[in-house]
């Protein structure tokens, strides 16, 4: 990755998935409590403003209940496996074999979470970028075969997992896959790369609303994508 899309990226993580450490030394009551390392950030956005493409009901549980879960499992185990305040989640993510599955797993979810509620905005978005744009005709052809091969591979993971548009470590654009909570910055994945666009594919994502219907789900799952941060951490 060239050094600006580097620290490009890095900034937007940072913003995106800031530590909590400074806001809670502020306060004492935290600081007696014992401060949390990692913190949820505000949804960009309301519960029912994703609508009608995915509902109000899962974006609220989804949010408040299974991604806060990942977050505060992830706060209590780091503690006992020494992560030391400081440590960023994308940086958490690159030494992960070091961890036990406790660390891969919630770590994965609090940052898979975090990116996921950014890939998405109300009223959706196309490629204005011409960076983009044109990366994404070298290695794709065109936007309409990138949405096909990223809508096939998401639909064919089996059980629980993601999808992921990266730039790999030849400045090239992929689609990739992981199971469970990994994710492409993970130092246990087949390819590693830097994650631009993730779609949750877990059933606690869209049954409510879709069921089994993981296909209609993903189809409809463009129409809400932000392409500009996609943009934007493309550099
Ligand atoms: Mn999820």
């Amino acid at each position: 990755m060239k050094r600006k899309d580097f620290l490009k990226f890095g900034a937007l993580l940072t913003a995106g998935f800031g530590m909590s450490h400074s806001v809670a030394a502020e306060s004492g009551a935290l600081e007696a409590q014992g401060e949390e390392l990692f913190k949820q950030q505000p949804l960009p956005y309301g519960y029912n403003q994703l609508e009608p493409y995915v509902d109000a009901l899962t974006m609220e549980l989804h949010y408040s209940k299974h991604a806060a879960a990942y977050c505060k499992n992830l706060n209590s185990a780091a503690v006992q496996s020494g992560i030391q305040k400081g440590m960023t989640l994308p940086d958490l993510m690159r030494e992960i074999s070091k961890y036990p599955a406790v660390i891969r797993n919630n770590g994965g979810g609090h940052f898979n979470h975090e990116f996921f509620w950014g890939c998405m905005q109300p009223g959706g978005s196309s490629i204005n970028d011409q960076h983009l744009l044109a990366a994404v005709q070298r290695d794709f052809g065109s936007v309409d075969r990138l949405k096909e091969k990223f809508s096939e591979a998401a639909l064919k993971i089996f059980g629980s997992g993601w999808a992921w548009l990266i730039v790999d470590a030849q400045q090239k654009l992929q689609i990739v896959t992981t199971p469970n909570q990994d994710n492409p910055l993970m130092d246990v994945v087949p390819v590693q790369g830097t994650p631009l666009l993730a779609l949750d594919v877990w059933e606690h994502a869209y049954y409510l609303h879709y069921q089994n219907r993981r296909a209609e789900y993903i189809k409809n799952w463009w129409a809400i994508v932000n392409w500009n941060q996609v943009a934007a951490l493309y550099g």
